[in-house]
């Protein structure tokens, strides 16, 4: 979490002393856990045996009805709400920029409220890829990645911090609140219909956005028990999937502890070519990777892991490799998620070729998979896999280039 005891104490200071200025900028309460949200009830005096209850109606204006104004906390009394407007705010993530693809796919480059006035919020991309059965929301969990995979353009960036959970959890509270997916919201008005009918729009999440989810475990759990809490944003933990390059020691923990699918970026079959694609491979090799996702907690057959596979021209495509990797996922129930490589400015990769990729999925399917080659959403507006972020502030570089 993001020091909240420095933020709750300048806070709680100001509240015993009204004339005191509050030493931080004021705090939104959008995307604290239960506990955080208590935290800053304490803050502003609330008798303790009120927290609880309190606590509880910030949660179902904040997470179920996605209000963004104190005001209409309606069963909470005006004295009470004026006290939490002086102190907090209900503010999101700006969206500083969105792209909407032709397919409907949106990118949203998303800034955080600042912790300091004087600071800039940190900047995430978060994608929204509407079907016509689901709307799946591909969230961040860190500024940049440390895992350098050398087809991944997100990994040639340096990691600047891991998001905190109100950070995580804010990237759904402000898709929603676009896509008008909290009871009363109005969708986009650009005429592109964001998913079916009678589908939530956010129906799905995927950690699959910038960075590393393991490495950031806690807040990633942490943002996990607020998103599937039944009593606000009421996602099925059936439907959120955290995608790890394979942080080994981690994965039982997350089973354990979250409840959450998990995805697995294999891209090789063996140790010598996932070296050099996913360099992690070195501390925790492929054999391993397969046993902790043989005894991951809760898989079973209709709960499946998921192995991502990213299709590179004459590095891992033949159909040995295909027959490589049957082999390799024997036992573990598994989809498996063949991905077409996007390609990035400088790649020395390329896509393989449709062809190569049907073979590729026939073996697969043959030997009993379902093997749905992901078609690349939104590559038009570079918001497909492996394409965050750095494009954007390329983008913006231009744009300053131009102006100067
Ligand atoms: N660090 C996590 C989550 C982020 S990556 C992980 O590695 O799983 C999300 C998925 O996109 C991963 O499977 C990643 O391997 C894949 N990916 C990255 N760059 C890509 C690219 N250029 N083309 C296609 N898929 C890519």
């Amino acid at each position: 979490m993001q020091t909240p005891v420095a933020d709750i104490s300048a806070v709680a200071a100001t509240a015993a002393d009204p004339a005191a200025k509050p030493a931080a900028a004021p705090r939104s309460l959008v995307g604290l856990t239960r506990a955080g949200l208590a935290e800053a009830l304490r803050a502003i005096g609330v008798p303790e045996r009120e927290i609880r209850m309190r606590a509880g109606q910030l949660w179902h204006w904040i997470y179920h009805h996605g209000v963004s104004d104190f005001s209409a906390m309606l069963n909470i009394a005006k004295g009470l709400r004026a006290i939490l407007a002086q102190h907090y705010t209900l503010e999101r993530p700006e969206i500083v920029a969105e792209q909407v693809s032709k397919d409907g796919t949106r990118k949203w480059l998303l800034r955080m409220p600042a912790a300091k006035p004087e600071e800039k919020g940190a900047e995430v991309e978060c994608v929204y890829i509407p079907e016509s059965d689901r709307g799946t929301l591909c969230v961040s969990s860190q500024v940049g990645c440390t895992l350098t995979c050398t087809f991944c353009h997100t990994g040639t960036q340096k990691l600047v911090r891991n998001l905190t959970t109100q950070e995580i959890v804010a990237q759904v509270v402000v898709a929603r609140d676009r896509l008008g997916d909290f009871p009363g919201g109005t969708p986009p008005d650009d005429g592109i219909v964001p998913h079916g009918e009678g589908v939530r729009a956010v129906s799905n999440i995927v950690f699959m956005g910038m960075g590393e989810p393991l490495y950031n475990f806690d807040n990633v759990k942490d943002a996990l028990g607020v998103l599937s809490d039944g009593e606000g944003l009421s996602l099925s933990k059936r439907r959120i999937t955290v995608s790890t390059a394979g942080v080994v020691p981690q994965i039982a923990p997350l089973g354990d502890e979250s409840g959450a699918m998990l995805a697995i970026s294999l891209h090789a079959t063996n140790d010598e070519l996932r070296n050099k694609l996913v360099p992690l491979n070195k501390k925790y090799p492929i054999k391993e990777l397969m046993e902790a996702c043989r005894t991951y907690p809760g898989v079973s057959n209709a709960r499946r892991i998921t192995f991502e596979y990213v299709m590179l021209k004459g590095v891992n495509d033949s159909p040995a490799e295909a027959r490589a990797l049957v082999k390799l996922l024997k036992g573990i129930p598994a989809k498996i998620n063949l991905i077409p490589f996007n390609p990035w400015p400088g790649t020395t990769y390329e896509c393989s070729d449709w062809e190569t990729i049907e073979k590729f999925s026939d073996i697969v399917f043959n030997a009993g998979y379902a093997s749905p080659v992901r078609t690349p959403r939104g590559r038009d507006i570079l918001a497909a896999c492996g394409q965050l972020k750095s494009e954007t502030e390329k983008l913006r570089a231009r744009a300053r280039l131009a102006s100067e």
